[in-house]
């Protein structure tokens, strides 16, 4: 979807973006395609790379033996208890496991085997620390963090160095940090009809890693069929990711009954608990509603995890916001500060009689976004003017309150530090900063009409808010720049912002196609 943006914005810039949308479509695209004739069979001894999770120890909840194979229980017409409702059906030609080469599957009775099924052992990978943060304010709540485990429990990737597991899943992705984050309705509620689940991120596990939902690219049973490793997560290329909940984050029970704790979020705010419900019995899928969740005191409505298909959630109870991805090595997760913007930017802020270093730095980058969100605003003119999606009007409204706000803040610190409001010309031309549009992309937006309009809008309005951070993200990595400045502070609340503008953007796109 970001080529499509890309190529719409027909943004072909030489710069490279340090943000990248995260994609509903992206899903499990984590294997190559290619014919593993040439690597082991298939009956090689596997057991050296089994596990015995405790859940798998008592005779209540599923048997971990027999358990149910997913790979039919995928339904696009209405959410059903023990299904996925998902919105499309799998591509049957996405890669994936080899099926000959399955030995923990049986497809005759539909049922597979986790303790029979390899997981990749833990060795001397080392992608780095995890990081995640939950912050609360008004009436959202964001979840974030760099997709790397808090707990660092990882495996040892990529899997290409155990040629026995290679030869079943040839996945050849290696983690990476790459930050999410995810802005929920902090209460959020249920709908009367539930929605269906798309490929790609469903949610956020406190451990700081994303959760798919229960399929692959096929559409077939992701945790059955595809190898993980024993701390239950595998790349999606650098996405590292969980298809079921693995059972060492569910520790510390939340009621003192031994009801389960929280392990994370859902996309439509709705939190997700471990295995054991009431009296800290594990729940099984008769226990849970169509969406694979229930309802009681004091936590109200919520989603449990089951070792059993759809092992998280089965449809969104609640309304799904959508997820943006802020992917670049060098940036730290900035959880939203509570300070209003113009208490970080003062007007009367001069950094020379402040004793801050002063950097040229610091100049070239307000005077740029000084330009960037002079065409912020040129673009919502257009809104006011051509609109006629009331989610388009309202986002944009809000936008030119907040860029207005921070144009004369900007203003106002250029002037106190007694430098020029604008950026010196190029060739006579004002320079064209990250995202922003061409003058012949401007033309486009202002004869488009109707819905296209709203469309092509936002598109262009998300490539440009994607430059502004980029415009940051390279701010943040000139070492010559104070981190503790007002300018970078500033800088960071304001990308805080855009990134959940761009959420809010996505969630109106999706709405309207
Ligand atoms: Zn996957
Ligand atoms: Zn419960």
């Amino acid at each position: 979807m970001l080529k499509l943006f890309r190529n719409r914005a027909g943004y072909s810039g030489g710069t490279t973006h340090f943000l990248i949308l995260l994609l509903f479509l992206v899903g499990c695209s984590e294997s190559l395609s290619l014919d593993s004739e040439s690597l082991g069979q298939g009956s090689a001894d596997l057991s050296e790379y089994f596990i015995s999770p405790e859940i798998c120890k008592d005779d209540v909840g599923p048997d971990c033996t027999k358990l149910r194979l997913g790979d039919s229980q995928l339904t696009t017409l209405a959410p059903e208890q023990g299904k996925l409702y998902a919105c499309r059906p799998g591509n049957p030609g996405a890669p994936g496991s080899d099926r000959d080469k399955i030995t923990w599957i049986d497809n005759a009775s539909g049922t597979w085997n986790m303790l029979a099924k390899p997981f990749l052992p833990a060795g001397s990978f080392s992608p780095g620390a995890g990081s995640s943060a939950v912050t609360e304010s008004g009436s959202t709540r964001t979840i974030s963090g760099n997709n790397l485990p808090v707990d660092g429990k990882i495996g040892d990737w990529p899997m290409t160095r155990y040629p026995a597991l290679t030869a079943i899943d040839r996945n050849p992705g290696i983690p990476a940090a790459n930050n999410f984050s995810f802005m929920l309705q902090l209460d959020p509620d249920e709908v009367t009809n539930p929605s269906c689940v798309d490929l790609g991120p469903i949610g956020m596990t406190l451990n700081g890693v994303v959760l798919y939902n229960a399929v692959d690219g096929r559409g077939n049973d992701a945790v059955a069929h595809e190898i993980v490793d024993i701390y239950g997560g595998h790349p999606a290329q650098s996405d590292y990711h969980y298809h079921f909940v693995p059972e060492r984050l569910d520790k510390v029970p939340a009621l003192s009954d031994g009801h389960s704790g929280l392990i994370g979020y859902i996309r439509d705010g709705f939190g997700l608990y471990g295995y054991n419900g009431a009296g800290g019995r594990e729940l099984s899928n008769q226990d849970l509603d169509e969406c694979h969740g229930h309802s009681h005191s004091p936590m109200g409505y919520h989603y449990h995890s089951t070792i059993e298909y759809p092992y998280t959630i089965g449809c969104y109870r609640g309304t799904p916001m959508a997820s943006a991805s802020a992917v670049s090595p060098r940036r730290r997760i900035h959880p939203r500060a509570d300070a209003p913007l113009s208490g970080v930017l003062s007007s009367s802020d001069s950094e020379s009689t402040r004793g801050v270093t002063y950097r040229e730095a610091n100049v070239r980058f307000i005077q740029g976004m000084a330009v960037h969100h002079a065409q912020a605003l040129e673009m919502t003119e257009l809104v006011r003017k051509y609109a006629s999606t009331e989610a388009v009007r309202q986002i944009a409204r809000r936008m030119e309150i907040a860029q207005r706000h921070e144009v004369g803040l900007m203003e106002a610190w250029l002037s106190n530090n007694g430098e020029p409001l604008r950026m010196p010309r190029v060739n006579g031309q004002m320079p064209i900063m990250a995202g922003m549009l061409t003058p012949e992309q401007m033309q486009r937006l202002s004869v488009a009409r109707g819905v296209g309009f709203d469309k092509l809008f936002l598109e262009f309005m998300i490539e440009h808010h994607l430059g502004a951070n980029e415009m940051v993200a390279n701010l943040s990595s000139d070492s010559g720049v104070e981190k503790t400045s007002t300018v970078f502070q500033f800088a960071e609340e304001m990308d805080v912002d855009q990134a959940m503008e761009i959420q809010r953007m996505l969630a109106i796109l999706e709405g309207i196609e």
